[in-house]
């Protein structure tokens, strides 16, 4: 896959790794990174001896290793097994990913758990007063005759921050603390969740068209050259010239202006030509800006790919070395 976007060409990767391995749902191109995958995978065991009580095999795990300290607790310890010396080194993603509903408050750590925020409260604390901060304490330790410890709260945190914890409702009966996974809608863990959790979730966006494509029924090879074209990643002359000054970046067809992606396929006039020939009714004029006739043209994009064909045609015509985008994807 590496080799399919990078191939032996000297000039820079059209995408950054990290985003064609994020989720499609989030612009990226769905791959799930190896070592993310692992590492989901020994927390889906993680998560198996906290939640699942009837399982033999969690039974042997916690007399063996849990009879002293809890899972989040217990220290790694060099004569351990390979095994479980990974799930416990999962704990990191177990925890950033849970998010626990107060009971009775006994087993969810105040400044390290997730229980009011998507992330540990500690985060919210400066530097100087971390020292001062007993990382044990429990959000039971924050409880005074069942409702809040407002004085307590007030000692370390802002005060906008102990209004939202003021408004969690404190259960009128001594019930259990509990929790789920977060990163996935019915709160149960999943590998592939725990995988896409791992990756960046930086939100491209333009997600929602990309996501859009990947729904289209085309050729794989289509869906990435508009995937490419939509992320602004295609080897536009501007693009390459950036990387090699031996390249003008100025438009083969129209010699006007600079071969951007949104030039060659929207602003350029010779191509306003392939688009009528298309037949689309895609002419680029009818559109404001280049976004928005992207977000059309995906509606009509196996004539899309038809259409750039056509282009390549006139590219090849071009007595110029072409360097035009079209030559790399298309031919
Ligand atoms: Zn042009």
């Amino acid at each position: 896959m590496r080799n399919f976007f990078w191939g032996s060409s000297s000039t820079s990767p059209p995408v950054a790794w990290e985003q064609v391995c994020s989720p499609k749902s989030k612009g990226g191109l769905g791959i799930r990174p190896v070592s993310c995958f692992n590492k989901a995978a020994l927390a889906k065991l993680g998560w198996k001896v906290i939640t699942d009580h009837n399982n033999w095999w969690v039974e042997i795990v916690r007399k063996k290793y849990l009879w002293k300290f809890s899972f989040f607790d217990v220290p790694k310890q060099p004569h351990q097994s390979f095994a479980w010396k990974g799930i416990l080194d999962s704990r990191d993603i177990i925890l950033k990913g849970m998010r626990w509903i107060i009971g009775n408050g006994r087993n969810i750590k105040f400044w390290t758990f997730n229980w009011i925020y998507d992330f540990p409260l500690i985060q919210l604390v400066d530097e100087n007063t971390r020292p001062f901060i007993d990382l044990d304490e429990s959000v039971l330790d924050y409880f005074d005759n069942g409702v809040w410890n407002i004085d307590k709260l007030n000692l370390h945190l802002d005060s906008s921050i102990v209004r939202d914890i003021s408004f969690v409702n404190l259960p009128f009966s001594d019930r259990e603390d509990e929790f789920v996974w977060g990163p996935a809608s019915d709160g149960k863990f999943s590998i592939k969740s725990a995988t896409w959790f791992q990756c960046n979730q930086n939100v491209h966006p333009k997600a929602n068209l990309l996501n859009k494509i990947w729904k289209l029924n085309l050729p794989p090879k289509a869906k990435i050259f508009a995937w490419l074209l939509v992320r602004d990643r295609l080897k536009t002359r501007a693009r390459l010239s950036r990387f090699n000054s031996n390249i003008n970046p100025v438009c083969g067809l129209c010699n006007n202006d600079v071969e951007t992606s949104d030039h060659i396929f929207w602003s350029c006039p010779k191509v306003w030509d392939v688009w009528t020939i298309s037949n689309l009714n895609h002419n680029p004029t009818t559109f404001n800006c280049f976004d928005d006739w992207i977000v059309s043209i995906v509606r009509v994009l196996p004539g899309f790919c038809s259409a750039c064909f056509s282009l390549l045609l006139r590219c090849l015509q071009n007595p110029e070395p072409p360097c035009c985008c079209f030559i790399h994807y298309l031919k």
